[in-house]
């Protein structure tokens, strides 16, 4: 009884984001979280197949985290971060700082994923700008998600989630994913639009996985050519690290497995271990050197009301306490394991136009009727058939894919697994 009346008024009064209004069925009332699991409101125990929204790290409600958070609730809930400063702010600089590539000597905080990278792109911009050379155009890969506000959506894939917004979007320089039918073409593009263009600011990607366009995978020597292209061009690299971050790619960043660091690194999602909403983007030294200056104007003028908060920052220590314990590395490695077993056993089923894991994500593309899209109708179908099974998975289309929190057991990943196999079979 009290769970209808709670949908109800949700129906009444909330409007929730990517959710096809009309035919939407009535959301799933969420009542409490558990390590990998959610509660609902009829008293069914949920597995979290996707770490809620790719955001949680050490399953809900960890009492590590939660005890650092009320702590900090009771010493500083929030302070204005322009001429302040607080403890959970410097420390988690610094422990960040401790574990990002070693040209990274800067965290710049705010809010989410989306102003992490509207932050890296405007680092970029300015730096041009303060050093008198106002180049504008970014390069990125078909198919990149990195955000829905308008800088986030000017780099992303023009699709869908961004139509009815078009011609407001700034032009990008879209290039394939890297492969190595295509890397030598690419090569060749991008060194004829450096030769015959002096306006290209930036090169901003995804490292090594594409989440929202459906876990598309590609590997780092091609990254790292590129990276090296661009570098040669005095183009600034930016990592878009919100997904990968923290884990997800079996390493501490995706671009560990990189050879050739980017300048600039977005990150937020597992950030605070999933608890509370936070961005940083880390930048180089020479990003950060070049709004330093007698001249006023040359500022870096960005800030958000919420920059820093100290509850979001002690989530984020207490997070980074949890990540650098031997028994999390292991986890990481044991679901890495479990994944790449699976993917091995099913690279010839018939049902799947592809398999693919890295680290902690599976990926796989369901054959269906249609062709492999964002709106495929055998998502809904998907989310339903696995939450019958106490699962909750998001598929994008009919993109499957699992990326778990690290306290998933082997036999957790097992049963996931084996409704894997039953839906692939009916
Ligand atoms: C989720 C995501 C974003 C946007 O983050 P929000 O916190 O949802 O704004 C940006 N880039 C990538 C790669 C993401 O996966």
């Amino acid at each position: 009884m009290y769970s209808a009346s709670i949908i109800n008024k949700d129906i009444q009064h909330v409007w929730h984001p990517f959710t096809h209004l009309k035919y939407a069925e009535a959301p799933v009332h969420i009542v409490r979280g558990e390590g990998a699991y959610f509660y609902d409101a009829d008293g069914n125990k949920l597995l979290d197949a996707i770490s809620s929204w790719w955001v949680n790290l050490h399953g809900h409600c960890h009492p590590y985290i939660s005890k650092k958070v009320s702590e900090q609730l009771f010493t500083l809930e929030h302070a204005i971060f322009s001429a302040f400063t607080h403890e959970p702010a410097v420390h988690l600089a610094e422990r960040l700082i401790g574990h990002l590539p070693e040209n990274q000597s800067k965290i710049f905080y705010s809010d989410n994923g989306s102003t992490a990278v509207e932050v890296g792109l405007k680092m970029v911009l300015q730096y041009w700008h303060n050093n008198g050379m106002p180049k504008k155009k970014f390069i990125a890969f078909e198919n990149a998600y990195h955000g829905d506000t308008f800088g986030g959506m000017s780099v992303g894939a023009r699709n869908v989630f961004n139509n009815a917004f078009e011609n407001l979007l700034f032009d990008v320089i879209h290039i394939p994913v890297p492969t190595s039918d295509n890397i030598e073409q690419i090569k060749s593009t991008l060194q004829s639009w450096f030769t015959n263009h002096n306006d290209i600011a930036g090169f901003i990607f995804e490292p090594l996985v594409q989440g929202a366009s459906g876990m598309i995978m590609y590997e780092a020597t091609y990254l790292d050519e590129l990276i090296l292209l661009c570098r040669e061009h005095n183009i600034i690299c930016i990592a878009d690290e919100v997904m990968t971050g923290f884990g997800r790619t079996g390493k501490f960043f995706a671009s560990d497995h990189l050879k050739n660091k980017p300048d600039i690194l977005c990150l937020s999602k597992g950030l605070t271990g999933g608890y509370m909403p936070l961005g940083v983007t880390s930048c180089a030294q020479f990003i950060y050197n070049a709004c330093v200056s007698d001249d006023k104007t040359k500022t870096f003028f960005h800030g958000h009301s919420y920059t820093a908060n100290p509850t979001a920052c002690s989530a984020g220590l207490a997070s980074l306490d949890l990540m650098e314990q031997e028994g999390t590395q292991q986890q990481i490695a044991m679901i890495s394991a479990h994944h790449n077993d699976f993917a091995v056993k099913h690279k010839h089923n018939l049902k799947l136009s592809g398999i693919r894991n890295l680290g902690t994500i599976l990926a796989l593309e369901i054959n269906t009727e249609e062709h492999t899209h964002y709106l495929n109708n055998a998502s809904e179908s998907m989310a339903s058939y696995f939450l019958k099974h106490q699962i909750i998975v998001r598929p994008l289309g009919n993109i499957l894919y699992l990326i778990p929190p690290y306290c998933i057991t082997p036999s957790e990943l097992k049963y996931v697994y084996n409704v894997i196999e039953e839906f692939l079979a009916e």
